[in-house]
């Protein structure tokens, strides 16, 4: 099996379009903001600036624990899937035989319950660029670090 499966996997966002991550470094939690492909608002980079410590990272690197354990347990579903359609090719044209896919069929990989994002954190709009605003935690506004640019502000 030499093909690559792909697992699209939908993350949850906060009611005000915000997604949770996490830093590599300091292993906080914060929010961005989740623009929509082809925004135009959507600031280009190569790497984030941590509002909370300020260190950069590279722009897939931001998981939570949850999120990526969200992601292998959505992946279980579709290895599932791609098992049973190569059984059914691997059988089709064999003369007399006949594969029924058999829908219970699993390698028990448990597909995690929905991600639930719950509104917490406060909005702060780094005035270097107001149109990446971020969530962070409320006792965490004294000094924040812009995601795109890493300069420091205080909400
Ligand atoms: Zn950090
Ligand atoms: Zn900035």
């Amino acid at each position: 099996m030499d093909e690559e499966i792909r697992v699209p996997v939908s993350l949850p966002l906060d009611s005000e379009g915000f997604l949770r991550r996490e830093c590599p470094t300091c292993e906080r939690e914060f929010k961005w903001f989740s623009h929509n492909e082809g925004d135009p608002n959507a600031e280009p980079a190569t790497q984030y600036f941590c509002p909370l410590c300020g260190v950069p990272s590279g722009l897939d690197s931001w998981w939570t624990p949850a999120q990526l354990e969200y992601g292998y347990g959505n992946a279980g579903g579709a290895i599932d899937e791609a098992v049973n359609d190569i059984m059914a090719d691997m059988f089709k044209g064999v003369k007399g035989l006949t594969y029924k896919p058999n829908p219970s069929f699993s390698l028990e990989i448990e597909t995690p319950d929905p991600l639930i994002e719950p509104d917490d954190m406060v909005m702060v709009e780094p005035p270097c660029h107001p149109n990446e605003p971020l969530k962070v935690p409320e006792d965490s506004t004294e000094r924040i670090y812009c995601l795109i640019c890493g300069s420091a502000f205080a909400a």
